[in-house]
């Protein structure tokens, strides 16, 4: 077997923290050692892992698209079904968790999550409508002043949102988006031109991922948020990869406004519920227009149904319905994890995770795996994105036949994530032996 030699320098966090070389990078002893040396904030017992064709666990890598089940959700889900079957109506009011304040429950360990206070965030809705509620209020563009500044290449569903905003208030979208790419040859953009960007004098807002979906690289919130907000220009971030992926500060970091969703690495579950960040200042602005509903109304006269709406500080004055109790529930499962690892531990495995993951592509890429994300652990998260030269739909459909999910976009990137919360070390080792008789047999 021919050992590639690493195509470009270690990653440094790799140098600090002894992982193995050579060959012993895909020795599964030497993954178990990792496994018992890192295991602070692996909760892999708490999670169903998605079932391999042979049976037993996948190798899952695909926590960035769809998290997998915490075992417990079924436990929070079941009782709310329960409630649901013996109070019925009552159930807004009774029982141990009654659904009128249900999504109070989240508030804590959300605002934990993403750094924020409790007051200034929410989960409701799902995330490209949490984008477009918060849009209403946070894009007010006036001629000479509507630009708003993306990332090329954005997520298809923030492009469609924003250009939707710019045609709502008469602007032409191709004039109106401006699509900050990397500088001509490079994959990646540099932390400076976003923040330059940032800076322009024709924006109305800065919306951007915290945490690019597809190559996985993250910016600063705060460096990003000063720029801008040095010209007036009110800023927000998409955390669908951030949120439970990056240790984030979303209150000092000042961003008017941040929105999410929690069924990639939150694990909340097919067509989970979003998050909602509306920065304290924000609180108890009512001139600012937004899409007004009962639920983001005044709590205490909510059911005497006044005709005229007297909204709710905080985020949660941006709810329009009452949410879904079960969708809910499942989320709690899920935080309560969150919780229990914290977040710093989370980030700290992961980067060495990470760092081992990219170590092991490294070692059996030669040539034919080209990393798109930073090698940089400060730019990034736990997801590696790479080129995979050769039939990568074949290798995608293969890998998961031997029971290793990875994610592919088409034609040529496949995505991995070895999410702290639940990937072990030995499920990293597996992959690379894996991509080894791949490219033996193929590459
Ligand atoms: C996953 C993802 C979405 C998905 O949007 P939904 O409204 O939850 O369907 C949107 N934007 C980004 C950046 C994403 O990563």
């Amino acid at each position: 077997m021919t050992t590639g030699a690493p195509a470009e320098p270690v990653a440094p966090v790799a140098a600090a923290i002894d992982l193995p070389t050579g060959s012993d990078l895909l020795d599964r002893r030497a993954a178990q050692t990792l496994d018992a040396r890192h295991g602070a904030g692996c909760l892999r017992d708490a999670f169903h892992v998605p079932t391999a064709p042979q049976g037993g666990p996948t190798r899952y890598f695909a926590g960035h698209s769809l998290g997998p089940q915490p075992r417990e959700a079924r436990t929070y889900v079941a009782a709310a079904l329960d409630d649901w079957a013996t109070l019925g109506v009552e159930g807004h009011l009774e029982g141990e968790h009654p659904w009128l304040p249900y999504h109070e429950l989240l508030a804590p360990a959300t605002a934990r999550l993403v750094g924020a206070q409790p007051g200034e965030v929410v989960v409701m809705n799902t995330l490209t409508v949490n984008l477009h509620f918060l849009l209403v209020s946070f894009y007010r563009p006036r001629p000479g002043r509507f630009r708003i500044l993306l990332e090329a290449g954005a997520f298809p569903s923030d492009r469609y949102a924003l250009a939707s905003h710019a045609r709502l208030h008469g602007f032409d979208p191709a004039d109106a988006l401006v699509e900050l790419a990397p500088r001509p040859g490079e994959a990646t953009l540099h932390p400076a031109d976003l923040v330059a960007a940032a800076r322009r004098e024709d924006l109305a807002l800065v919306c951007l991922g915290n945490c690019n979906y597809l190559t996985g690289q993250a910016f600063s919130m705060a460096a990003i948020t000063a720029a801008a907000h040095a010209q007036g220009t009110p800023v927000g971030f998409d955390l669908a990869h951030g949120a439970g992926n990056l240790v984030c500060d979303l209150h000092g970091a000042g961003p008017d406004f941040a929105v999410w969703c929690n069924y990639k690495y939150l694990n909340a579950g097919p067509g989970g519920l979003g998050g909602a960040f509306v920065h304290e200042r924000w609180a108890n602005t009512f001139e600012l227009p937004r899409l007004q509903g009962w639920w983001g109304h005044d709590k205490a006269s909510r059911f005497a149904m006044p005709a005229d709406w007297r909204g709710l500080p905080g985020a949660e004055g941006w709810q329009v319905s009452n949410p879904p109790i079960l969708q809910l529930a499942a989320l709690r499962a899920s935080m309560a994890l969150f919780d229990r690892a914290g977040m710093p531990a989370l980030r700290a495995r992961g980067d060495v995770l990470t760092a081992y993951l990219e170590c092991v592509l490294d070692h059996v890429g030669g040539g034919w795996l080209a990393q798109v994300t930073p090698r940089d652990p400060t730019q990034r998260g736990s997801m590696l994105t790479v080129r995979v030269r050769g039939d990568t739909a074949a290798l995608a459909g293969w890998l998961r036949r031997q029971g290793a999910v990875v994610d592919l976009r088409p034609p040529d990137i496949v995505r991995v994530t070895p999410a702290p919360l639940y990937t072990t070390f030995d499920d990293v080792c597996q992959l690379g032996l894996l991509l080894a008789q791949w490219r033996d047999d193929h590459a």
